[in-house]
């Protein structure tokens, strides 16, 4: 028997329930969702969190709808599924919740006297650790900005080589095209969260290997990527042992190891000439920005880039980020 957040489940046995973890000013409970599928032998305890970003919604929904659909004889071990780990900013359709103005990807292990969302971060993870084999962490990119799905793995200094392995092994599973490596040595250019305090991360530290899988846009529920992420998730149990058959894996993998987010100079109306996957050389096109039917601005690639993430909002302000790039990538054989 297994007991989750204070809840007994049985093996062979489903569970869904939700835990409490603080309140707003006029008394209303926050709960958090959470989904246990015990299958029917023992085995690994694959963790799958998705929401810590409010509006990312994809991977969150594929495990759901799998954890669903999945026989309990079908898999060794046990599912864990928190969907939705940021209720307060899932509430307002965005990344960060209104309540703190807090980023959770730079709140774990949380802080159980700290701020509203570093007190769910701990009541999460310190759950979390108890139980996870492995992790994979469901995100998006941004509500303004269209992606194929693509994973990222952290090398982060102190980390031990099997647990690295593992965490490779996993991401490589998941089978998705596009594919990064950030190594936390010597990053830059990443946003804040990417670098410190994220789940995935803090999950390495602790010796649970770990990853992310972004899967398409934020504020959407996209039937491809929600699907790409149910068979992700398979892929991963047959990595780790926890269920029979073939990992699915495209004909082609490629591996990012290095990338940034491309900004623009000047305000207006954009109009985007590549798209997710292009491979671009330097000098190309890239997109136009116009103003009273005027182009104002084009902007042309520096380098060679592989296009992980373009803008699709046309609004665009001094400084925005329009696409996120590799810069440096190769063919994963
Ligand atoms: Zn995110």
């Amino acid at each position: 028997m297994l007991e989750v957040f204070g809840h007994q489940v049985n093996r062979g046995e489903k569970a869904y329930f939700t835990i409490p973890v603080g309140e707003l000013a006029h008394k209303a409970m926050v709960k958090i969702p959470v989904i246990v599928a015990a299958g029917t032998e023992s085995g690994p305890t694959l963790w799958i969190n998705g929401t810590v970003h409010g509006d990312e919604l994809n991977g969150s929904y594929g495990a759901w709808e799998l954890t669903r659909e999945l026989p309990l004889s079908s898999f060794k071990g046990t599912l864990i599924v928190t969907p939705i780990a940021n209720p307060l900013a899932f509430e307002c359709r965005n990344k960060i919740s209104a309540v703190d103005s807090m980023d959770m990807d730079t709140a774990f292990p949380g802080d159980p006297e700290g701020m509203f969302t570093q007190r769910i971060a701990y009541i999460l993870y310190s759950e979390m650790k108890k139980h996870a084999s492995a992790l994979i962490n469901f995100h998006t990119m941004a509500t303004p900005y269209k992606a194929n799905p693509y994973s990222v793995r952290k090398l982060v200094p102190g980390v031990g080589p099997k647990v690295n392995e593992t965490a490779e092994g996993m991401q490589r599973a998941f089978g998705v095209v596009a594919n990064c490596v950030v190594d936390l040595s010597g990053s830059t250019n990443e946003l804040p969260g990417v670098t410190s305090g994220a789940l995935d991360i803090t999950c390495l530290q602790d010796g649970i290997p770990a990853f992310m899988g972004e899967m398409g846009q934020g504020g959407k529920i996209e039937r491809p990527y929600i699907d790409a992420a149910k068979t992700g998730i398979q892929n991963v149990m047959r990595y780790l042992g926890m269920m029979e058959g073939d990992i699915v894996r495209p004909k082609r993998q490629v591996l990012i190891t290095k990338r940034r987010f491309l900004r623009i100079g000047q305000g207006g109306f954009m109009t985007m000439r590549v798209a997710p996957g292009d491979e671009i050389k330097a000098g190309s096109a890239m997109l136009d920005i116009h103003y009273y039917g005027d182009v104002v601005e084009q902007m042309k690639a520096a380098g060679d880039y592989y296009i992980i993430g373009a803008r699709e909002n046309p609004v665009v302000s001094t400084g925005d980020r329009i696409a996120f790039v590799g810069t440096q990538w190769r063919e994963w054989a």
